[in-house]
């Protein structure tokens, strides 16, 4: 690779020095060209990111290939020893991940302290740990000896979206390390710089070069051609679908095995029986991290019975929601990433007024704070197919439908082409067993929502994606399984 020292180098972002070159191969990379990154919350350029092409794809992938071998034949326990050291480093850098990933996203500060970089940390103690708990089952057929083993499949290509970027990337990254394989990372071009912090923290925690790699740039620029090398063995990619397709297009034609993560237009179905106080919390608490969850439930379906007793609940819980500065411990609500993704939700909104919706609350960006912050919306008068009902915005912008009997709210809830969730309030244990097992969906909540364990499977059905991750499920994506067949006789004395 060519150097390019006055390119880019270190940036320092809420007080925290990151690093905005790649790292390939145990060192740090400059591009010929750089792109801006800047902060949701007040719009000012952060730091200027490497911008990568072709020529930095193929620098990763050549250095996750030549790192392959000597870590596929680590043994397991000393794998789940670096992992764990990660953990340890991602612990110690908490704050200092907590602030980036705020400034850069523009998500709670103490949702990330609290919530996401601990889960951060347990991404890599989890896959640690269930490595070495992996059922190598044997199998007696006929007096043959059948031996299931995980084998390491190889360099393998993670690619992910800018609404949890560390959460996520790690969510892929600690189980395709734990099952042997080597990684090129591609951070989303919106939210790139937590995923520098992780590679300085993979290298001090003892983590071999070329073990972990991370690319940044554009999608088009140095994700696509990431995603046409052949050397590559896994692509896992959480993000949109359209960016889905050309993946899968592209991998197709390597038979190259994706995992894809994408998005949702879920359901929340509100029953008569509901406790509404539960129930109108659960709705609320889709506005989180400004509507910019894949799982987000926001289409609410209430029975009619309830309906406007739950609407005039939510509407007096929803004005309490404080919306402003991300690093203000007292606020519920940020900003939206980017201005190109405000006009977007704004357009949602705009052509559903425009088409005869009514907005019970919000329907606009927030003229007070201005920039990026959009008002909670929510939507009644909608229509199962016009557009705000099919489509996923991807900001704080929920719908309100309502049906009468269970038949129908069934009908409702299936009636997109996605399938990532949905959660269900009833008092009815027996109603909620009947409704979930008619639902198309990865996960079904039943009076709770984003409760997540990394044992379960986790992915999302029709357009939501193809494959489960999580547990064994992860393992099975990121190794290859092997079955040898051992005869009982054929032995030579020395044997
Ligand atoms: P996106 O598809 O625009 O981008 C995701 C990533 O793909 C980015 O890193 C981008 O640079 C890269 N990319 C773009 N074009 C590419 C190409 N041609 N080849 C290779 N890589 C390419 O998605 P986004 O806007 O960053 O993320 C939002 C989407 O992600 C939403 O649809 C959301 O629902 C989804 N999402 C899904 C999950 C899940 O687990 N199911 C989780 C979070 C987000």
């Amino acid at each position: 690779m060519p150097e390019h020292p006055a390119a880019a180098t270190v940036a320092t972002v809420a007080g925290v020095p990151v690093d905005t070159r790649h790292w390939i191969g145990g060192r740090r990379v400059a591009s010929a060209d750089t792109f801006a990154d800047h902060s949701p919350i007040d719009g000012t350029e952060l730091a200027r990111i490497a911008r990568g092409t072709a020529a930095e794809a193929e620098a990763a992938v050549a250095a996750a290939r030549t790192a392959f071998p000597a870590w596929a034949s680590t043994p397991p326990a000393e794998r789940a020893r670096l992992l764990h050291a990660i953990a340890d480093g991602v612990e110690a850098r908490l704050a200092d991940l907590a602030a980036v990933e705020t400034a850069d996203n523009g998500a709670l500060l103490r949702s990330h302290l609290r919530g996401v970089m601990p889960r951060v940390a347990h991404n890599f103690r989890f896959f640690a740990d269930r490595l070495l708990e992996l059922a190598h089952p044997e199998l007696d057929t006929r007096g043959h000896a059948n031996r299931v083993s995980w084998d390491p499949a190889g360099p393998c290509v993670l690619i992910t979206p800018w609404n949890a970027p560390l959460m996520l990337a790690t969510w892929k990254v600690a189980p395709a390390l734990a099952a042997g394989n080597t990684v090129v990372l591609k951070p989303a071009e919106w939210s790139p710089l937590t995923a520098s912090l992780l590679a300085d923290i993979a290298a001090e925690a003892g983590l071999p070069a070329g073990v972990l790699n991370l690319v940044q740039g554009y999608g088009d620029e140095v994700g696509a051609p990431l995603t046409a090398h052949p050397d590559v063995r896994r692509i896992s990619f959480t993000g949109s679908v359209p960016t889905a397709r050309r993946i899968a297009e592209t991998a197709g034609r390597n038979l190259t095995p994706v995992s894809l993560e994408l998005g949702g237009k879920s359901p929340m179905l509100v029953f008569a029986d509901a406790d509404l106080d539960l129930a109108v919390e659960l709705a609320v608490g889709q506005y989180d991290n400004a509507g910019q969850v894949c799982l987000a439930a926001t289409r609410l379906l209430v029975d009619a019975s309830v309906a406007e007793e739950f609407t005039a609940r939510f509407t007096g819980r929803a004005a309490e929601l404080r919306q402003g500065d991300p690093r203000e411990e007292s606020t519920d609500l940020g900003p939206n990433i980017h201005p190109r993704q405000l006009e977007r939700i704004d357009g949602f909104v705009r052509r559903a007024l425009a088409a005869g919706a009514r907005a019970v609350i919000g329907g606009g960006p927030n003229p007070e704070l201005g920039g990026l912050y959009y008002r909670p919306t929510l939507l009644a008068g909608v229509a199962q197919d016009s557009e705000v009902v099919q489509e996923e915005v991807f900001g704080p912008v929920l719908t309100l439908q309502t049906f009468d009997t269970e038949k129908e709210a069934v009908e409702l809830a299936n009636g997109t082409r996605f399938g990532l969730a949905a959660t269900l309030v009833t008092g009815d244990r027996e109603r909620a067993d009947r409704i979930a097992d008619q639902l198309v969906a990865g996960t079904v909540w039943v009076n709770c929502f984003f409760v997540r364990d990394l044992r379960a499977p986790f992915g999302g059905s029709r357009e939501s994606g193809i494959g489960r991750e999580g547990g064994d499920w992860s393992f099975d994506f990121y190794a290859d399984l092997r079955n040898t067949v051992t005869a009982p006789k054929g032995w030579s004395d020395r044997g």
